[in-house]
């Protein structure tokens, strides 16, 4: 099933999962031992991010075809235009199209390691948008796209970073996945503002459930989200403790959604980290509010 059929089907809100292709053969085993468990949390679909350069790339494939077609659950590739010219992009949709996969998560990809700033090679994508357009072009995927509720980290401001997501869901994109974010505000005056820009697809927020103070300062230091100082204080109090800091995170994530869903949000997509325990505590506190089947 295709995005657009996803979420305009009726039901709960999409919950739906991120995972990413480990660089071990250690880490493609626990990942086949947490995906059953993400699965039985019963996702509406799983997205399988897409490495900067190297052997991940080769495993997004592989994961994707195995959560579509030994846990039956939809699911869509990460692309990104990184080192790619239109034929290798080409030879990576015919790939995933041969698994069953229909979903694409198209990206322009960041500067790999050494660069300052992102260079298409010859043949290729300078920009998401670009990608998107072949990609619709192509005629056989549903695609996703990145937006920045605290706007990209390379845009000079908040209103250019809308323009040039607006290019993108006008090149052809069914729903918009959000970067993390730990402030619902940012999130619902990004919604706003892409609204008066016309974009009318789903806008579907990502989050990512935080376990410690040193992690999502790590995390929202690379991509630039606010750590609002109440959550820095809840996880500063657990101090030393590992598993009160990873409560204190898994609270705000369950009153994150729960502001996003009353909302009305079409649906949530976690970073889950290649983890389920932490996922099992979310979903379980957002089905006891009823908020989730
Ligand atoms: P773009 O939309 O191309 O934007 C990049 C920058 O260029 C922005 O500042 C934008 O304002 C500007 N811009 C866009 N279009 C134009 C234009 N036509 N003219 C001028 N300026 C323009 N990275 C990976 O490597 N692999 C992944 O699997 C992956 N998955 C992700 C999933 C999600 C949901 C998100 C939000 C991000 C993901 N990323 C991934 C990270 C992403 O690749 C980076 O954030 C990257 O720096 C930007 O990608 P983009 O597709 O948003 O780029």
């Amino acid at each position: 099933m295709r995005f657009s059929e996803i979420y305009s089907s009726p039901g709960s809100p999409v919950i739906s999962f991120e995972v990413f292709p480990p660089k071990t053969s250690r880490g493609m085993d626990s990942l086949r031992e947490v995906l059953p468990r993400l699965a039985a949390l019963e996702p509406r679909f799983m997205t399988v991010t897409y490495g900067a350069m190297g052997t991940t790339r080769i495993r997004t494939v592989e994961i994707a075809s195995m959560i579509h077609n030994e846990f039956g659950l939809e699911c869509a590739c990460h692309l990104t235009c990184v080192g790619a010219s239109r034929d290798q992009v080409d030879g990576q949709l015919k790939h995933i199209h041969g698994h069953g996969i229909e979903n694409i998560v198209a990206l322009r990809g960041d500067p790999p390691r050494g660069q300052d700033s992102f260079q298409a090679v010859e043949g290729g994508f300078s920009y998401a948008n670009e990608l998107v357009e072949h990609i619709r072009s192509n005629g056989r995927f549903d695609i996703a796209v990145g937006g920045y509720p605290e706007k990209h980290i390379e845009a000079p401001d908040f209103e250019t970073d809308l323009v040039n997501l607006a290019r993108k869901v006008n090149s052809g994109a069914d729903v918009v996945i959000t970067q993390l974010f730990y402030d619902n505000q940012h999130f619902f005056r990004f919604c706003e503002a892409a609204a008066e820009k016309g974009i009318s697809c789903p806008i579907v927020p990502g989050l990512l459930p935080i376990q410690s103070l040193a992690q999502v300062e790590k995390i929202a230091g690379l991509c630039g989200a606010e750590v609002p100082s109440e959550l820095q204080d809840r996880l500063g109090s657990a101090g030393d403790d590992p598993e009160a800091a990873a409560a204190a995170g898994v609270d705000w994530c369950i009153e994150q959604c729960a502001g996003l869903l009353e909302a009305g949000v079409e649906g949530i997509h976690y970073y889950v980290l290649n983890k389920s325990e932490v996922m099992e505590k979310v979903i379980a506190g957002l089905r006891a509010r009823e908020l989730i089947i």
